[in-house]
């Protein structure tokens, strides 16, 4: 592969991979199957407005969450905002830091304020002690983040939710199809919101729904998505979120091919654990192979003090051999403009330093994923090599 640090590509060297690997292709499914459904929209004339494909889409869905109720809307952050709305959620809302920003945005965008909390070192998911210390007379929810498909501690947060009387609920966009201790991710908390963003493993371009048990709290979903509108009259304050059929038709066929995906997924990020395991200061992010893990993301944390190299430089010298990985979530929520101030979260901070997701999905082969691994033991070994050639 490379026999010296001169033959990197960042040095003017031939990049490993011709074309670039990257985090989050879409998992598109059979295309003549998309194709037939979308005939079948405009035969039917019905583009939108809950749909059949909608329908379908949401009986699916929460099928697979295990929930008597699915609504599905245009996008994650919607769902998140139009949910904390329905719940008549208040003052502060305490979420992790480490998530996408999308999860900060929308409680803002619902008129709540985000108190960011420190996390599980290991997990990167909502720590329920921190939680407790994060609690003001103000809070009146908890929002847990499934990070990277890893189920939250939600016996402890529901815990802590109960004792307190507060509004638990989940942003489960990483999550589709995980399980807890044999649940699957979706009946927790009062609902779970899913992503179908075309970068998640199951896409509907762009859509996301909410889950539940709970019927009224559906309803008023439903209304709130379409302008408010039930029974044929306007009964609430509603905006227009709704998925559209095309949308739809690309969900149900995207999620046709879920179990090929994660299968897929799942391998790839085998090949990853075996093939950086025994490398000092990096640790690939384990999963629970006896549960339904997605695996949609491979993250591995980079302890620059080990291995001489900070992960800034190591993901712009994959980028130089056409390997785009991804520092999800770096910056954290809370250090990003719209959210600083003086909260300090050692975790979340250490984290956001470390992380790095990098590529899989279908489009990535696990051979692909054996050369990544070679790539990055030989960036690894050279680390301090490397950081003395360029900084970080
Ligand atoms: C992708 C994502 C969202 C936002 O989903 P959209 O459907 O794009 O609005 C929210 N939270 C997390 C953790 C995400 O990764």
């Amino acid at each position: 592969m490379k026999h010296q640090v001169n033959d990197l590509a960042m040095f003017g060297g031939s990049s490993v991979f011709a074309q670039p690997l990257f985090v989050g292709r879409p998992s598109v499914g059979d295309r003549s199957r998309f194709f037939e459904r979308l005939s079948q929209v405009l035969d039917r004339q019905w583009l939108t407005n809950n749909g059949p494909l909608v329908r379908e889409f949401e009986g699916r869905i929460a099928e697979v969450a295990g929930v008597e109720h699915c609504v599905a809307v245009c996008n994650a952050t919607a769902a998140l905002q139009l949910l904390h709305r329905a719940l008549g959620v208040r003052g502060e809302i305490i979420m992790p830091s480490m998530t996408y920003v999308a999860t900060a945005h929308s409680a803002r965008m619902a008129g709540l304020t985000p108190v960011f909390c420190d996390v599980d070192p290991l997990t990167g998911c909502l720590d329920p002690a921190a939680v407790e210390s994060a609690l003001s007379e103000r809070t009146s929810a908890v929002l847990g983040v499934h990070l990277w498909g890893q189920p939250c501690a939600v016996e402890d947060l529901t815990k802590v939710a109960d004792r307190h009387r507060l509004t638990l609920t989940f942003d489960a966009a990483h999550a589709l199809g995980c399980t807890e201790q044999g649940r699957p991710i979706g009946g927790f908390g009062e609902a779970e919101v899913f992503s179908f963003h075309a970068t998640k493993v199951v896409n509907s371009f762009e859509g996301g729904a909410v889950v539940t048990g709970n019927a009224a709290l559906a309803d008023e979903l439903r209304a709130l998505r379409a302008f408010g509108a039930a029974d044929g009259a306007i009964r609430s304050v509603g905006t227009n979120a709704k998925l559209s059929e095309a949308g739809a038709a690309m969900g149900l066929t995207s999620l046709e091919a879920f179990p090929a995906t994660v299968r897929h997924n799942r391998a790839n990020l085998k090949a990853y654990r075996t093939e950086l395991d025994a490398l000092p200061g990096v640790r690939v992010l384990p999963f629970d192979e006896s549960a339904s893990a997605n695996c949609q993301y491979a993250v591995a944390l980079i302890d620059a003090e080990v291995t001489g190299v900070h992960r800034d430089l190591l993901v712009r010298a994959l980028a130089a051999e056409n390997v785009i990985a991804q520092k999800y979530f770096s910056p954290a929520c809370h250090q990003l403009e719209p959210y600083a101030g003086a909260v300090r979260l050692p975790n979340t901070e250490r984290l956001a330093e470390q992380v790095i997701a990098l590529p899989t999905g279908p489009a990535t082969s696990v051979e692909q994923v054996r050369l990544v691994g070679e790539l990055l033991r030989y960036l690894v070994s050279h680390g301090p090599e490397l950081s003395a050639r360029v900084g970080r």
